[in-house]
């Protein structure tokens, strides 16, 4: 059978038709693939935008204002006193105020045209306090013992006897501590407290002369002393008794070197120095020697004394 030229036709047409269609993209084509997969890393065409990137220049850009600015008196620890300004006066009866340091009158038979030494004595009232006043009253001569406050009040009666024998009763710490390594409030305890005492015992008698244990002071304990009125006594020629502990060698400790004016430094505390008492007391006296007290001896030299300085021996 033969087919009509106008289906043939027609058939020709869709076919034509269809290719056609298939050019030019009437029906959907297949998307083409994306030139960069998303998940491909890649280098950006163009620079990241970036918040902020400072300049080079101006690394640790500082905000002057917030820089706390400098007080202008900084107070640090080390720029306060110690001791505030405002602390309370330290608690001085009035009967502590400062006074003139005061010098013995007695002076009894003192010829100052003659050479004269003062002997002390430390660390007592102590156990042969007794026998070195024995020897002293048997040869007419005095002494001055630097006592400890603490050790006073047992030892009333043998300090009312040196009293009354004219000796000189003063103060050595109340507790023989070294005064340097004391604060000020305990280092004025320590000077009052045992000149207190000594009044006690002798009828209210300012003992106004102390020595620092161990011969050790310091610009406080000076300044102390001077703001309580007290003078501080050391010695010119040390025996050494409390070491060497032998009669002979103590005497000879002070035969071989006494000179006029010396303080000599002395224990009341053990039985060789007791001894040698009973020999060097003569002995000076036989020299020519004037045995008096500290007070005495400084009165000759220096008049009145002044009150924080230091005292070794008269001239
Ligand atoms: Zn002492």
């Amino acid at each position: 059978m033969r087919m009509k030229p106008l289906y043939l036709a027609a058939l020709l047409l869709s076919i034509l038709m269809l290719v056609a269609c298939a050019g030019s993209g009437v029906f959907p084509a297949p998307q083409p693939a994306p030139a960069v997969p998303a998940d491909t890393p890649s280098e950006p065409s163009a620079p990241p935008v970036s918040p902020y990137v400072p300049p080079e220049n101006d690394a640790e850009p500082i905000p002057l204002y917030s820089v706390p600015a400098p007080s202008p008196t900084p107070e640090t620890e080390a720029d306060v006193e110690p001791e505030p300004v405002l602390e309370p006066e330290p608690e001085i009866d009035p009967e502590d105020a400062p006074e003139p340091p005061t010098i013995p009158t007695q002076n009894s038979g003192i010829d100052p045209s003659k050479p004269m030494v003062a002997l002390t004595f430390d660390d007592g009232p102590g156990k042969y306090m007794s026998r070195i006043l024995d020897t002293l009253e048997l040869h007419n001569a005095r002494a001055t013992f630097f006592t400890i406050g603490s050790l006073l009040d047992a030892q009333k009666d043998t300090v009312l006897r040196a009293f009354d024998m004219d000796c000189e009763i003063l103060g050595h710490s109340w507790s023989h501590r070294d005064l340097t390594k004391l604060g000020e409030k305990t280092l004025r305890e320590e000077i009052l407290n045992t000149g207190d005492a000594i009044e006690a015992i002798t009828g209210g008698v300012a003992a106004r002369l102390f020595r620092p244990p161990y011969g050790a002071y310091n610009n406080t304990v000076s300044n102390v002393s001077a703001e309580l009125g007290f003078t501080l006594i050391n010695w010119s020629l040390d025996t050494f008794d409390w070491k060497i502990k032998d009669a002979d060698r103590i005497y000879n400790s002070i035969m071989d070197r006494v000179k006029s004016n010396d303080i000599i430094l002395c224990h009341d505390l053990h039985a060789p120095t007791a001894d040698a008492v009973e020999r060097i007391i003569p002995s000076l006296i036989e020299m020519g020697y004037q045995l008096v007290t500290v007070s005495e001896l400084l009165f000759h030299t220096y008049g009145e004394l002044e009150a924080g300085q230091v005292y070794v021996g008269g001239k």
